[in-house]
């Protein structure tokens, strides 16, 4: 029994690992950018100070014991076998999506998936602009009660103004909050959601480092993944995805109506769009 177990944390390791860097990757361009664009983007200074945390953060874990061993047993494992070893950690997530069960081994078979969006199909309204989102967030906010929406700063600064990429500070009461990093472009000023990352509601943690929780890094590698089946997913379509997890503890699993799953004794963090009845189905990763 424990062997599955290990490889299955250690494999969470590397992951959580590349999901860090992968993370990272898009803050030297903006900082770069400052310098060279004529007209260069409002860029604070903690967009500075955060970068250097986020790469202390990876430094931190690259030499975390869990990590480490999780290296050198990948290093063992490819001296022992080094055939078909494919460079794919989307890949590997997709596959922990269904984690092998002990007492029923059965080959593994990728399912791939269609490069479609996983998000509803609705062409109602124009992606929100940049200029819309301090409006937007004041609507939304009067629309929820249970949720909060807020342009995250870092600092205590007064300046309203929209940075890009912008950081949105996102808040569930008592189940979850999340850093969401929207952008724009050049050419097309609708905000796109970039990236996800979800802690517990109490947890204070910076935008770019991660839950000391397992549920909240599944569900940000779960939001991840719906992202990567959009990476144009509009602002608006992404908060009816983030407002459904208001009852991410007490919501039942479409498969398997089960609130927990048995394997691994966790809360429904998939969301799948259910056309007929216009809404998100809650699901187990393992289901
Ligand atoms: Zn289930």
């Amino acid at each position: 029994m424990s062997p599955p177990l290990a490889l299955e944390s250690q494999v969470q390791a590397l992951t959580d690992l590349y999901n860090s860097i992968q993370n990272a990757r898009h803050y030297p361009r903006e900082l770069l950018k400052n310098t060279i664009v004529p007209n260069p983007l409002t860029l604070a200074p903690p967009s500075l100070s955060l970068y250097s945390q986020q790469l202390k953060d990876i430094v931190h874990m690259l030499r975390s014991d869990a990590v480490q061993s999780a290296l050198r047993a990948a290093q063992e494992s490819e001296k022992t076998d080094g055939q078909n070893i494919m460079n794919n950690v989307r890949r590997e997530n997709r596959k922990r999506r269904r984690p092998p069960s002990p007492e029923s081994p059965q080959p593994y078979t990728v399912i791939e998936r269609q490069s479609s969006s996983l998000f509803p199909a609705t062409e109602d309204s124009a992606l929100l602009k940049s200029s819309e989102l301090v409006e937007y967030i004041r609507q939304f906010n009067k629309e929820h009660s249970s949720c909060r929406l807020g342009i995250w700063q870092g600092t205590r600064s007064s300046i309203r103004d929209v940075k890009n990429p912008a950081i949105l500070r996102f808040t569930i009461k008592d189940v979850l909050m999340a850093y969401l990093t929207v952008s724009y472009t050049v050419n097309d000023l609708s905000l796109v959601v970039e990236s996800v990352t979800a802690f517990g509601p109490r947890e204070r943690k910076l935008p770019h480092s991660q839950s000391e929780y397992s549920v909240y890094r599944m569900l940000s590698q779960e939001l991840g993944r719906m992202i990567h089946s959009d990476p144009q997913v509009g602002l608006q379509k992404f908060m009816t995805l983030l407002c459904s997890y208001e009852n991410m503890f007490t919501a039942r699993c479409d498969k398997c109506q089960r609130v927990l799953c048995v394997e691994g004794h966790v809360a429904a963090v998939e969301r799948v769009w259910d056309e007929s009845n216009g809404r998100w189905e809650p699901r187990h990763v393992s289901c």
